[in-house]
């Protein structure tokens, strides 16, 4: 198989003399010739060259691979070659309009995996299948989401499910473990996810466990209520025998700052104890979602119609604000308005970008806490803006990024430059470990970045011919400048694409090269088999 390996060089020469032309000269579709090959595995990088066949790694060479040998060769010198990267909770509802993938293939991601926070897509196999039929940058797999179904099945209740109800959600699960699922999401936090006691999810994470899926956990805290949380989590996985990720992992709030190491204890107690449980995280001090997780999840049953009422039922309403203003000091709030921005503001663009702070004193409001719960309900009331939150502690960040257990992932959206004031995740997730914590903070080894980034998603998902650079593997594939590859996107300006990276192939084609997207979409819907 191997054409090169000890043979005398005259022997080399002799064959490739004697063989018709066509069947020993350019046998590989593309080599990436004088790489540094860092593999995905955590080993140490090396110098070689790449050969790519079929979409497949069709050879690895610690030596050059003859340039004849090869319809095209691009000499990579200088630069790293590494697997594409796996981002294990993606925001790629927006798929279908932006097929392409532009966001995420810029920073280098080749695989997203899709339906985090227990919001994965319904019909699950039918939205497959329509994505499938798309022309894809890249590939992408996906949970089935546990609100979602919850939502299918009981609307948003904020009850227990009756035995019937729990029955065909059950049943949904396996549908979709079945269609192609590689396991289950909840999104605890957030309505309906919230209204469901511990119980019901293990009934479900077991459903998932029989097709050999993971479980994916937003826990239902991550301010004050993160240790019971991350505890919950746990017990999830324990009783269900499921491999459980414990997503986008933080603590909120100031008062929380610090509380990696207890949570990283837990999670190295649950292993030693013989539980599978890994984290993903994102590289920043902010977080993204609603406006609307600054109202106490009870208030929010039966939607915004709902919403309005119990504001002006009075007595109801002192609960609401007294909610709200708890939310502000000790949760996503963090405490102090300048902390709260606004991402995208369908009813008021003019708000996009600047903070909760600005918006209280802009109407002659306190802004304090209590100040701002007025416009906490009228922003929710108006329709949910997406937000940012200032409010973790750069010191949880590396020191979640540290455990080896830790795979990076963005819980970014699929975007485009617009004018929204989005989170720069969406942008620069993987480039900002490469840049910042690999080599400005020295947080991780290149190796230990590019293997969170691939070989340990790869095999969180059981997936063994990806996230790693052997012969035999997919030829997905991220060629980046070690001295140069960072993020641009700020808070304030996010929509920048990453600098530093040269190329990224999904099977051995070239969809970004030269600085932009080459227009190829060889993406793929993967199905767990
Ligand atoms: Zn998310």
């Amino acid at each position: 198989m191997n054409m090169s390996r000890p043979l005398s060089a005259a022997l080399v020469v002799a064959t490739v003399a004697l063989a018709p032309r066509a069947a020993h000269s350019q046998q590989y579709d593309l080599v990436l010739a004088n790489a540094t090959i860092v593999d995905g595995s955590g080993a140490a990088r090396f110098t070689g060259a790449v050969a790519i066949t079929g979409g497949k790694i069709a050879r690895v060479a610690r030596e050059a691979i003859p340039a004849a040998q090869a319809k095209r060769v691009i000499d990579v010198k200088g630069r790293v070659v590494a697997p594409g990267f796996i981002d294990v909770h993606a925001h790629i509802e927006p798929l279908l309009q932006m097929p392409d993938a532009e966001s995420a293939i810029r920073q280098g991601i080749t695989l997203s995996l899709g339906g985090p926070d227990g919001g994965g897509p319904w019909p699950f196999g039918a939205y497959l299948d329509s994505a499938g039929k798309s022309k894809l940058g890249m590939n992408v797999a996906y949970l089935v989401g546990h609100n979602t179904i919850r939502r299918e099945v009981m609307g948003t209740a904020n009850r227990a499910p009756t035995a019937a109800e729990l029955d065909k959600m059950k049943q949904m699960v396996a549908t979709a473990m079945r269609e192609g699922a590689f396991g289950l999401s909840t999104g605890l936090r957030y309505v309906p996810g919230y209204y469901s006691k511990t119980p019901e999810v293990i009934e479900l994470a077991k459903v998932a466990a029989a097709s050999r899926g993971i479980y994916t956990s937003h826990l239902r805290e991550e301010g004050l209520g993160l240790i019971e949380g991350v505890a919950e989590a746990i017990e999830i996985g324990r009783q269900a025998r499921i491999p459980i990720v414990l997503t986008h992992h933080k603590a909120i709030g100031q008062k929380m700052w610090g509380k990696s190491t207890v949570t990283l204890a837990m999670v190295d107690s649950a292993r030693r104890a013989g539980l599978d449980v890994m984290i993903d995280q994102y590289p920043y001090t902010a977080s993204s979602t609603g406006f609307s997780v600054l109202v106490p999840p009870w208030a929010l049953e039966g939607g915004t119609a709902e919403f309005k009422k119990r504001v002006e039922n009075p007595e109801l309403r002192n609960a609401i604000e007294a909610g709200i203003k708890d939310l502000l000091l000790n949760d996503r709030g963090g405490g102090d308005l300048k902390r709260v921005q606004f991402a995208s503001v369908g009813w008021d663009r003019s708000l996009e970008g600047k903070t909760l702070y600005d918006w209280a004193v802009q109407r002659k409001l306190p802004p304090t806490a209590e100040g701002a719960v007025p416009l906490v309900i009228e922003g929710v009331l108006k329709g949910s803006p997406s937000m940012v939150f200032h409010v973790i502690d750069e010191r949880d960040v590396r020191r979640i990024m540290a455990h080896p257990q830790t795979m990076i992932a963005s819980d970014g959206r699929l975007d485009r430059p617009g004018p929204s004031v989005p989170h720069p995740r969406n942008y620069g997730t993987f480039p900002r470990v490469l840049g910042e914590y690999v080599r400005v903070q020295k947080v991780l080894t290149l190796e230990s970045a590019v293997h969170k980034m691939s070989g340990l998603p790869a095999k969180r998902l059981g997936l063994s011919d990806r996230g790693c650079v052997r012969d035999g593997c997919a030829a997905d594939l991220v060629v980046f400048d070690p001295a140069t590859v960072s993020d641009k996107g700020t808070f304030t300006q996010p929509h920048q694409y990453p600098v530093g990276i040269d190329y990224v192939l999904v099977a051995g084609e070239a969809v970004f090269a030269d600085g932009k997207m080459t227009g190829a979409r060889p993406g793929r819907v993967i199905r767990r088999q």
